[in-house]
């Protein structure tokens, strides 16, 4: 059953999103060659309980740590661990944070130093094509919509969408319903109704849409070994419209990026 938020629900929300959204920034500051991602994953920990919240992660279906961390050809789901990261690494940082009984829950894939322009390319049109999803967030609209746009979008660059797993609704719980799948029917599935909070998080990869998963029981990659990137957003529908919760703004000013991509989520 979908969860519909009241306004000052949706306001709590936002503080946990946003917890997030400053930890991927501490990240963003911290990431380079040479460090590991457990290094990172601590960072995370500590920032996210100094300020007042619990790792979204740790412990949610026995996850073992506070990031996933997922470099390369990983899609979702990594482990951290101590290899230290490598020039020309891509790694995908999803994170989630607990407070006031509402979890947080957002990603970004970023660049260990200089990458290749494929992959440069790869990234960049995994993070537009979730804006390209969330313009379909809105009252009137349905599930496949997100889906179709995404799908449609990724695919005519000649990218494989990953199907198995999917975005979600988020809540007092990390998975609520709707489930929101990357790849989708235009008109099809549930309707978008004010109050509905979603995170929605393309998984793109470069070559085949095929996975595979590791004998760790977590780890996802592709089944070609090409990189794949993600990128996550947590967005609310106010006044009909889709209305960011998380923002990208704190990684961006830690790597000197200058973007409004976000502005047309804002609310006025
Ligand atoms: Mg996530
Ligand atoms: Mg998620």
């Amino acid at each position: 059953m979908i969860q519909i938020k009241s306004i000052e629900e949706i306001e709590l929300m936002r503080e946990s999103a946003l917890i997030v959204s400053k930890t991927l920034g501490e990240i963003a500051k911290a990431i380079k060659p040479g460090i590991s991602t457990l290094e990172l994953d601590k960072i995370a920990e500590e920032f996210i309980r100094d300020h007042g919240a619990i790792p979204g992660f740790l412990g949610l279906y026995d996850f073992p740590n506070t990031l996933c961390m997922s470099p390369n050809e990983q899609v979702v789901h990594g482990i951290p661990n101590s290899d230290p990261l490598q020039e020309g690494d891509i790694i995908s940082v999803d994170c989630g944070a607990l407070k006031n009984g509402f979890y947080g829950d957002h990603a970004y894939t970023f660049a260990v130093g200089e990458i290749e322009k494929e992959t440069k390319k790869l990234l960049d049109i995994t993070k537009e094509s979730l804006y390209v999803g969330i313009r379909e967030f809105r009252t009137g609209k349905r599930v496949g919509d997100v889906g179709f746009a995404i799908q449609q979008f990724t695919e005519s660059h000649g990218y494989g969408v990953v199907r198995e797993l999917v975005g979600h609704g988020l809540g007092r719980e990390m998975h609520e319903d709707p489930e929101m799948p990357n790849y989708g029917r235009r008109g099809k599935g549930k309707k978008f109704v004010e109050g509905m909070v979603v995170a929605i998080e393309p998984m793109i990869n470069l070559g085949t849409h095929r996975i595979k998963q590791f004998s760790d029981g977590w780890t996802i990659k592709t089944a070609d070994n090409k990189p794949s990137a993600h990128f996550e957003h947590d967005v609310a529908i106010v006044n009909g419209k889709p209305e960011l919760l998380s923002t990208f703004k704190y990684i961006n000013e830690a790597l000197g990026i200058e973007t409004n991509e976000e502005d047309e989520f804002r609310a006025n």
